[in-house]
């Protein structure tokens, strides 16, 4: 794809083992997560202006008071979301840059991610056509309900952080499905793996999250 890559040339060659490397240390092992991880263009999700800071492992801004996730971030809930096995169908709530789908995408058979911003979900369209992602179906709609027309999905990856664990999302898991998601708020949160069960579900704790909220309706 000529156009698209240049301006970042080979220079970013190097970056980019550097923070695989990072990843790396920080505990992600699964290697087909760190394949992805190397081969997902971080710097066409972000401002051009930030695409010299894309290979950082930072959150940086995308506009609309909206982040692009830490990359440790992308490939921990990636990792948490596919170890228990191969997924079929996944739920993405939160498109934001389209950065985590397109991470998640080649991994699974579908991806339905929906974005409440339906600026940010234009860009990130652009984006999955021009990387050629044939798997994503998208839809501009407040996702905190899920997406029910689709479900039941195998897994379910929430990139904002709700209050407590969505009731509507466990509903739309298949049994044995499970979800990754941050729960809390501005002070404190947390990252959640919810595995669905006969009687419910279980709840393991991952780790401590900082992510933007959920929020109702669409813009
Ligand atoms: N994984 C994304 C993270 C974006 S930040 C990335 O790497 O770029 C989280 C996104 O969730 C924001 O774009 C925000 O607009 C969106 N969001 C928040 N509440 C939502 C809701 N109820 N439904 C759908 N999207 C929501």
């Amino acid at each position: 794809m000529p156009g698209a890559h240049h301006g970042i040339g080979m220079t970013s060659r190097r970056t980019r083992e550097r923070l695989i490397s990072q990843l790396r240390e920080m505990g992600v092992s699964d290697p087909q997560v760190l394949e992805r991880m190397r081969e997902t263009p971080r710097h066409l999700f972000v401002d051009e202006a930030l695409a010299s800071r894309a290979y950082e492992n930072t959150a940086l801004p995308i506009g609309h008071n909206q982040t692009i996730s830490q990359p440790y971030t992308v490939a921990r809930m990636t990792e948490a979301l596919l170890e228990g096995g191969p997924l079929e169908t996944v739920l993405e709530v939160g498109t934001g840059s389209g950065y985590q789908t397109a991470v998640l995408a080649p991994l699974v058979r579908r991806v339905y991610t929906v974005e409440r911003i339906e600026a940010l979900l234009a860009l990130a369209r652009q984006r999955f056509r021009s990387l050629d992602l044939r798997n994503i179906r998208t839809r501009h709609t407040d996702g905190g309900m899920g997406l029910p027309n689709y479900a039941p999905f195998d897994g379910i990856i929430v990139t904002a952080a709700p209050a407590g664990i969505p009731l509507a999302l466990v509903d739309q898991l298949k049994p044995a499905g499970r979800m990754v998601l941050p729960i809390g708020d501005s002070k404190a949160q947390a990252l959640l793996r919810v595995t669905k069960t006969t009687r419910g579900y279980d709840k393991e704790l991952l780790e401590e999250a900082s992510f933007v909220p959920l929020l109702g309706g669409v813009q």
